[in-house]
C-alpha cells in the first residue's frame, strides 16, 4: 500500500475525551474514530489489524476442531424468556421494535440462539462432541460505555458453543478451548493470566478468565506468587483472618449504648474519642432481595463482595436499601445500623466475624452505638458466609502466602454451563441406551475488538504503539526522505517496495512529500515493527537504515535491505 493512497489520519494532539492510554493511541493513530459515546468506526489501519486479531482467533478455533457459523444478531425475545435471561440480563439486553410492534432482542450473547439450533438438529450421542463458534457483533446496554473499545455498546465477540454427552466429555471440550484461548493471546503478542472466574448471570459451574494486567484494567485479581492460585476477586477467597479480639480485651461484659452524635462512618468512631479500630467494628448493611429487606455484617475494615453475596443468596437480584428503606426496617439511619436483637430480618455474616468479641456496633437509634458485642452471644445469624472482598497481603486460600491484588482487562470467558440452556430450550438427545438426556453445554468468549485495544494498552512506548509483528496493520514501513518519482532514493524505495510485496510482506511505502522527521514520527506513532529508512546521504554510500520499533538499528547495504529486514522481523519468507 501507498500511504498516499490509504486514509490514515494520524492526530499530533491527544483527543480530549480519551481517558487511557491505549483509547488515545487508537485515535491518535488513525485506527479508529468515534461516531458517539460506546459505538466506533474502524478506519482502514485499524480493520488491517482487527483482521489479523481475526484470523488467529479462527485459526486457533479451527485448530482446536470448532466449527465456524453465523447466527442472526437480531433474536426473539421469547427464547430469552426460555431462558430466564430475559429478566436476569435484562440490565444489558437492547430491545428493539419491528413494524408491528412486536419486540426483538439485540443479541448480547447467542447461548440461547445456539441451544434452540440444537434443539432442532440433535437426535443422537453419535452426533456428540460438537462445538460451534461464530465472530460477530454484540449488542450490550452498558452503564457506562466507556475507554474507547474496551466497554463499548457494539462490539466484536468470538463467541464459541460446545456440547457433549456428559460432564466428562465435556470437560474436555472445556480443556481444548481453555489452551486454544492460551494459544490465541500468545500469538497476538499479549502476556495474559488465566484466574478462577466467578459465573454470574450465566449460572453454570465454573469459568475461567484470562486477564491482560494493567492499570486501565477494570478488574482486580488476587493471585499468589508461591501457589500460582490466581481469581477474580468477585471470586477470590482468601483464609479466615485470624479474630481481631486483642487478648487483653474485657469479656462477659454485656452490650452498653454509648453516645456518638454526629458519627456515621466507622472511619469516624476510629477517631477520637472514640478510638475503636476498624477491624473491632462491625459493619450492617441493609440489601433488598425481592423486595424483602437483610442485613449483611463485615468486620469494619473488609468491603462487601456481591458477586459472593449473590452466591450465597442464590440470586443476583438484589441492591442496596434506600435510606426510606432503612429507617423503615431498623428505626434509623445509616451510620447507626446493627444487628444485635434483630430478629425480623435475615442476618447473613461474613466468616471473618465468627469469633468476634468486645465488639462495636450500631444501636439502631441515630446517634448511638454499642460495644462489648459478643457476635455468637448477642446477634441471630441466618448464615455465616465468605463475603469479604480479598485484599492485597491477605493469605492465600491453598498456601497461606501473601495474595497480591492487580488491575487487569478480561480478554477472553471461558465457561463450563452444564445443561442450564440445554434444558430449557429442550437441547436433547437419546443415549447409548435410549435415554433422553439434555447436552451438557459450554460456553467461550473472546471480546475480539476488546483484545485488540488491550494489545496496545500492553505494548506502546512514549512515542506511541509498538506492535507484535503477528498483528501489526503493515509490517514495514518503507520510508524514502525524496520521493521525487526520478530520484535515486525513490527509485531504490520502489524496487525494494515491489521486492517485498512479491515476498508476501504487509509494506506500506511512505510516499508523501513531507520533512523526515515527520514521516519518522507518524510510523513511531502507529508503530510498524520495521521501518525502513533510504536517505540520500546513506545512499551514497550504498547503506539504507533499518530499524525496528523495539529500537534496533541497523545500516545495511542497499541491495540487502529485503534480507535484513525480513531477519530483523524473524520472518523466514522464501
Ligand atoms: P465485562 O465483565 O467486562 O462486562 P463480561 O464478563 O460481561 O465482560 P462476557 O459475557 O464474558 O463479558 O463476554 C466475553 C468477552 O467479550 C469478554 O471477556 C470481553 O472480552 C468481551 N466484552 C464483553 N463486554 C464487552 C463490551 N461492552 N465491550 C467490548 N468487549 C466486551
Ligand atoms: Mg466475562
Amino acid at each position: 500500500m501507498r500511504w498516499t493512497q490509504t486514509f490514515i489520519p494520524t492526530l499530533k494532539e491527544t483527543p480530549a475525551d480519551a481517558e487511557i492510554l491505549s483509547h488515545k493511541l487508537l485515535l491518535r493513530a488513525g485506527l479508529i474514530r468515534k461516531l458517539t459515546a460506546g459505538l466506533y468506526t474502524f478506519l482502514p489501519l485499524g480493520v488491517r489489524a482487527l483482521r489479523k486479531v481475526e484470523q488467529i482467533v479462527r485459526q486457533e478455533m479451527d485448530r482446536a476442531g470448532a466449527l465456524e457459523v453465523l447466527m442472526p444478531a437480531l433474536q426473539p425475545p421469547e427464547i430469552w424468556q426460555q431462558s430466564g435471561r430475559y429478566e436476569s440480563a435484562s440490565a444489558v439486553l437492547f430491545k428493539v421494535r419491528d413494524r408491528a410492534k412486536k419486540e426483538w432482542v439485540l443479541g448480547p450473547t447467542h447461548e440461547e440462539v445456539m441451544a434452540s439450533l440444537m434443539a432442532g438438529e440433535l437426535s443422537s450421542y453419535r452426533q456428540l462432541p460438537k462445538n460451534f463458534y461464530q465472530i460477530q457483533t454484540k449488542f450490550r446496554d452498558e452503564i457506562r460505555p466507556r475507554f474507547g473499545l474496551m466497554r463499548a455498546k457494539e462490539f466484536i465477540m468470538k463467541d464459541a458453543y460446545s456440547f457433549d454427552a456428559s460432564d466428562e466429555a465435556a470437560q474436555i471440550s472445556y480443556q481444548k478451548m481453555y489452551d486454544a484461548y492460551a494459544r490465541i493471546f500468545e500469538r497476538c503478542g499479549l502476556r495474559a493470566m488465566v484466574v478462577e472466574a466467578d459465573t454470574g448471570v450465566m449460572g453454570g459451574k465454573f469459568s475461567h478468565e484470562f486477564m491482560i494486567p494493567a492499570e486501565a484494567g477494570e478488574n482486580e485479581v488476587a493471585c499468589c506468587e508461591r501457589c500460582h492460585y490466581a481469581a477474580n476477586v468477585e471470586k477470590a477467597a482468601s483464609q479466615t483472618p485470624d479474630p481481631s479480639t486483642p487478648a487483653s480485651a474485657p469479656l462477659g461484659l454485656m452490650p452498653e449504648k454509648f453516645a456518638t452524635p454526629g458519627v456515621t462512618t466507622i472511619e469516624a468512631l476510629t477517631r477520637s474519642p472514640f478510638h475503636v479500630p476498624a477491624d473491632r467494628q462491625i459493619k450492617s448493611l441493609v440489601y433488598i432481595v425481592e423486595d424483602k429487606p437483610i442485613l449483611v455484617l463485615l468486620r469494619g475494615d473488609h468491603q462487601l463482595n456481591e458477586a459472593k453475596l449473590a452466591g450465597a443468596l442464590g440470586t443476583a437480584v438484589f441492591r442496596p436499601a434506600e435510606p426510606p428503606e432503612i429507617f423503615a426496617a431498623l428505626n434509623a439511619h445509616p451510620g447507626s445500623l446493627g444487628a444485635v436483637g434483630v430478629q425480623h430480618l435475615a442476618v447473613y455474616a461474613d466468616e471473618a466475624l465468627r469469633e468476634g468479641a468486645g465488639m462495636t456496633t450500631g444501636a439502631n437509634e441515630d446517634g448511638f452505638h454499642l460495644r462489648h458485642v459478643d457476635i455468637r452471644r448477642d446477634i441471630q445469624v441466618t448464615q455465616w458466609v465468605e463475603l469479604r472482598l480479598v485484599r492485597g497481603g491477605e493469605a492465600c486460600v491453598k498456601c497461606g502466602s501473601p495474595l497480591k491484588v492487580q488491575r487487569a482487562i478480561e480478554v477472553g470467558h471461558v465457561f463450563k454451563l452444564g445443561t442450564k440452556y440445554s434444558k430449557a430450550l429442550n437441547a436433547l438427545f437419546l443415549d447409548e441406551s435410549g435415554r433422553q438426556q439434555p447436552a451438557v453445554m459450554g460456553s467461550y468468549g473472546i471480546g475480539v475488538t476488546r483484545t485488540l485495544q488491550a494489545i496496545i494498552e500492553q505494548c506502546n512506548d512514549k512515542d506511541g504503539i509498538i506492535w507484535p509483528i503477528s498483528v501489526a496493520p503493515y509490517t514495514v514501513c518503507l520510508t524514502p526522505l525524496n520521493v521525487a518519482p526520478d530520484s535515486a532514493v525513490m527509485k531504490l524505495a520502489e524496487k525494494i517496495y515491489a521486492e517485498l510485496l512479491q515476498r508476501g510482506v504487509d509494506v506500506i511505502l511512505d510516499d508523501r512529500d513531507e520533512r523526515p522527521g515527520f514521516k519518522f514520527k507518524d510510523s513511531e506513532l502507529i508503530g510498524f515493527p520495521v521501518r525502513i529508512a533510504i536517505g540520500e546521504k546513506s545512499l551514497a554510500k550504498g547503506e539504507v537504515e533499518i530499524k525496528t520499533r523495539s529500537g534496533e538499528l541497523r545500516l545495511v547495504k542497499a541491495e540487502q535491505a529485503v534480507e535484513k529486514a525480513l531477519e530483523m522481523l524473524g520472518i523466514r519468507h522464501s
